[in-house]
């Protein structure tokens, strides 16, 4: 807001900023000719200012403050010498925009924004004669520079700034407000004039405004939900470009490129739109939600915005993660999941014990935190005392006290909090440190149904991990009542798959190490290409489930074991109890056809 006084625009230049004191001189000069002030005053208001050059205040505030000269004088004359047209409300000519039209303009403004206008002295007034796309805007203050940069908030192509006499602007500000109020509830406070506001807020909001970035990134929301994605990270690429990711089934893909505003913009507007953010703060990792509604559901999306090092000096970069919240309705029930009957019946026998620990495992968005939400979904009753702890909190359910962490509320201190509430049934997010799966085992150990996630190959790989964690098989063998397992594999698109060779075959399954039984016909095993109707060769996939629940036989086994389980000791036990494996299942999609040898690379172990 430096050296305003250089700066007065002329009508349709943008902030011009050149022959700073021959303007300031000449315009001075031009005030002393219409005998707004004396030659003395005007030596003595230059002089004034060489003085006081901390003093930031435009040379018409300092003759308005020091020198006692009238507002309206002053403005009026400001609008005569850089060619400003005065509007006479009292003028009559014919309208083409009414006040109620005015209302509406500034109804479609967010908040924030109206009120950068207001605080400013800008309102639309009129559409220019013959020019329906220019917006005739007036204000008492031509000379100041922000606000033909704030006239772009406003709808329309062209603009035309012109001067008003601040009492008569005042009164058209009441009427017009007053319009707009008519259909909004909420009335708007008109900030005091001397509210310091800081250049960022002014430079984003405008961005924002221009950019449309609450337009842009509501869109964005509603697209993930009806896209199916389960995140969406909004990451800075360069200055002017913000790439928006989602994850749809497992996989990170670009959606979007907002390349008409600056990534801070773009984040600020973010912020802005949910609940328990600072849009100020830019050094801090914060973490907030957002809730919108589309086709009268309510959707909700928990942000989490990290700063990070931004090549550009002086430029603050920051990323953000959006988890889509799902709501109750949307999680499957356990027997739509596409389990096989061993798994379902598995998992029902455990959940109606009502005591253990039941994990399911699973590699990163394999969909293990479905399947506990939904078996967790299950159990809900009025007479059973449910709790979750996991952050961030994915799914909402009805029926269930879902404790929300904060960085004043720790996963540990809740967990200590929990024993008081004596809950029956405890959902604990992933197990990823030795202090949960410690909890957890102990939690199920004193009598608590406990479920949680893992990230595991496998069943057997889940409780390896577990016993990894703990150094104590005695607790995981007392503690585990049942272990899920699962894993997506894609679907070779029917259309495009390639078939392999004879010899490509036989490499393939020696590289799976899968032996052919005696007398079986070698299977026509395929690979993936990629067509117009496919994702790279893949199209869909089928969700593969494992599962043992604890028998004698198997406890003693992981009790008995050293600081580290064999693999292939459990393993086996397993299997020799029923189970039959992921590997194996994946194995038969292949031979199938249905899928890639590719797909089961994660399987060989
Ligand atoms: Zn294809």
């Amino acid at each position: 807001m430096e050296n305003k006084e250089q700066g007065i625009a002329a009508p349709g230049s943008r902030m011009a900023n050149t022959g700073a004191t021959p303007v300031l001189a000449s315009f001075l000069e031009h005030l002393v000719k219409n005998q707004v002030i004396t030659k003395d005053q005007a030596i003595q208001a230059t002089e004034w200012k060489r003085q006081n050059e901390t003093d930031k205040r435009p040379l018409l505030e300092v003759l308005k403050d020091e020198f006692g000269v009238s507002a309206d004088q002053l403005g009026q004359h400001v609008a005569q010498y850089y060619a400003f047209r005065t509007i006479e409300p009292r003028e009559r000519h014919v309208r083409r925009l009414l006040v109620a039209d005015a209302g509406k303009i500034l109804r479609a403004l967010p908040d924030a924004t109206l009120q950068l206008v207001i605080k400013h002295k800008l309102l639309p007034f009129d559409l220019a004669e013959n020019q329906p796309d220019k917006l005739v805007l007036i204000t008492p203050n031509p000379a100041d520079r922000e606000i033909h940069e704030l006239a772009r908030v406003f709808p329309y192509k062209k603009f035309e700034i012109c001067y008003m006499r601040e009492s008569d602007w005042s009164d058209y500000l009441q009427k017009v407000l007053a319009e707009r109020e008519k259909t909004t509830a909420e009335p708007v406070v008109v900030p005091p004039d001397e509210a310091v506001e800081s250049d960022f807020e002014s430079l984003m909001e405008r961005e924002v405004a221009r950019a449309q970035l609450h337009a842009q990134l509501g869109a964005v929301l509603e697209d993930a939900i009806r896209g199916g994605a389960t995140e969406i990270h909004v990451a800075p690429r360069a200055a002017r470009k913000t790439e928006i990711l989602f994850r749809i089934e497992g996989r990170l893909a670009v959606w979007h490129t907002i390349d008409n505003a600056r990534c801070e913009a773009v984040l600020y507007a973010l912020k802005g739109l949910g609940a328990s953010m600072d849009r100020f703060e830019r050094l801090a990792a914060q973490q907030g939600v957002i809730m919108r509604s589309l086709n009268n559901r309510t959707l909700r999306f928990t942000v989490s915005i990290l700063p990070l090092h931004a090549r550009e000096q002086g430029v603050r970069a920051e990323s953000a993660v959006i988890h889509v919240m799902r709501e109750a309705e949307g999680i499957p029930p356990l027997d739509r999941l596409g389990m096989d009957d061993h798994t379902l019946s598995i998992l029902n026998d455990s959940l109606a014990s009502m005591r253990g620990l039941i994990v399911a495992a699973g590699p990163a968005r394999s969909g293990k935190t479905t399947t506990i939400a939904s078996a967790l979904r299950s159990l809900i009753k009025p007479t059973l005392n449910i709790v979750t702890v996991e952050e961030p909190v994915e799914f909402l359910l009805d029926g269930v006290r879902q404790v929300k962490l904060n960085p004043r509320l720790g996963f540990l201190d809740a967990i200590d909090l929990l024993t008081d509430h004596d809950p029956d049934v405890v959902m604990l997010g992933e197990i990823r440190s030795p202090e949960v799966a410690n909890i957890a085992l102990r939690l199920a150990n004193i009598g608590h149904l406990v479920l949680s996630t893992i990230a595991a190959r496998d069943a057997t790989s889940a409780v390896m991990k577990l016993i990894d964690m703990t150094h104590s098989p005695l607790l995981v063998g007392e503690g585990v009542r049942a272990v899920l397992a699962q894993q997506a594999v894609r679907l070779v698109c029917d259309r495009c798959k390639k078939p392999l060779s004879v010899s490509a075959t036989q490499q393939a399954l020696g590289r799976l190490r899968f032996e052919l039984p005696d007398g079986e016909r070698t299977p026509q095993l395929f690979r993936a290409a990629g067509c117009i109707d496919c994702l790279a060769g893949y199209r869909g996939h089928e969700l593969l489930f494992e599962a043992f629940s604890a028998s004698p036989a198997i406890r003693e086994i992981i009790a008995g074991a050293a600081e580290r389980i064999d693999y292939r000791t459990l393993s086996a036990a397993l299997h020799s109890e029923g189970l039959v494996s992921l590997r194996q299942k994946a194995l038969d999609m292949v031979c199938r056809g249905v899928t890639s040898v590719d797909e089961l690379l994660p399987f060989v172990v």
